[in-house]
């Protein structure tokens, strides 16, 4: 029985305060992006996993987050620029919304400020405090963490992971995301399966498959004038792949990748054509959490009824 994972990073404006630039239309886009996303996923009845940014769900903060081992400067957009953007800087609203949803969505974590965990400037000390910052956060909400998508794939102190008590992280894609992808004819024949495995902490890692906005820009546009979106090609290819075997295809994306309609149309058609296959077939839609505990089932376990003790 193959089965397909959706996993979002949901992250408003956490994803860029560290760029010099910003790019205005995604930020601009965290919001209806979030919501555009839940909406087609109740829709469909399709359960992802929510890899939420710690401090969005906070009401508020001081700005300094003195007491966070983070580098200098590291909270300067927040309390500079966006000082009066509280729209990016928290979202406890939107949060509320993905766990008040009918589907069986999987609350995971995405950091606590979006650190980069695989940078050698990320000390241990700041992987410890992003995490545990992030699980003081959720305990708020009764909720816990046993997935972690990293901020940008960027992989790291991964044992620090597992003294955290996370059983789930998102490795990276094996095959190439994107344009080149779509045009590479060795690239094009490749299976789009991943294999979840047992690392050497005993985290499960849950690979990527595809990127769901890694062809953007001009080269859409163009590709979108000859053919249908290429995108939903090769979502569609994955699926049924995973339908045909028992193999695991797992898309992400961010909600904030939803800029207009087009994108919009994109998930549409992406859903629909997932929900059509689930029906058709004995293909299933799996959270993160799902898949470690088949892989792992006693990790998972031990987790789950640890968190439940206290
Ligand atoms: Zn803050
Ligand atoms: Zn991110």
């Amino acid at each position: 029985m193959g089965s397909v994972v959706i996993s979002l990073d949901a992250e408003l404006g956490w994803g860029f305060h560290d760029l010099v630039t910003p790019p205005a239309e995604r930020v601009a886009a965290g919001r209806r992006g979030w919501s555009v996303m839940l909406e087609l996923l109740e829709e469909f009845e399709v359960p992802a996993t929510w890899a939420v940014v710690g401090h969005l769900m906070l009401d508020s903060c001081d700005g300094i987050h003195d007491d966070h081992p983070a580098p200098e400067g590291w909270f300067a957009r927040e309390r500079g620029e966006w000082a009066d953007r509280e729209d990016l800087r928290y979202g406890p609203d939107l949060v509320a919304d993905v766990l008040a949803a009918d589907a069986d969505h999987e609350f995971a974590s995405h950091t606590f400020s979006h650190v980069l965990f695989g940078r050698p400037e990320t000390d241990r000390e700041l992987a410890v405090a992003e995490l545990e910052r992030s699980r003081e956060i959720a305990d708020d909400w009764n909720r816990s963490i046993d997935t972690l998508v990293y901020p940008r794939n960027d992989v790291g102190h991964r044992d620090v992971l597992a003294e955290q008590g996370i059983t789930a992280y998102r490795g990276r894609s094996p095959t190439r995301d994107g344009v080149r992808g779509l045009f590479d004819s060795t690239v094009r024949d490749r299976s789009m399966l991943v294999e979840p495995v047992v690392d050497e902490y005993g985290l499960v890692n849950v690979p990527a498959s595809l990127f769901l906005f890694g062809f953007e820009g001009a080269a859409r546009t163009v590709a979108e004038s000859i053919w249908a979106d290429p995108m939903v090609e090769l979502a569609r290819r994955g699926i049924d792949e995973a339908a045909r075997t028992d193999g695991l295809f797992h898309m992400w994306l961010h909600p904030n990748n939803l800029t207009d309609e087009r994108d919009d149309r994109r998930m549409r058609a992406i859903l629909s054509y997932l929900d059509r296959q689930r029906a058709a077939t004995d293909l299933r839609v799996e959270t993160m959490a799902d898949v470690a505990d088949r892989v792992a089932p006693e990790s998972g376990f031990s987790e789950r009824a640890t968190a439940s003790w206290q």
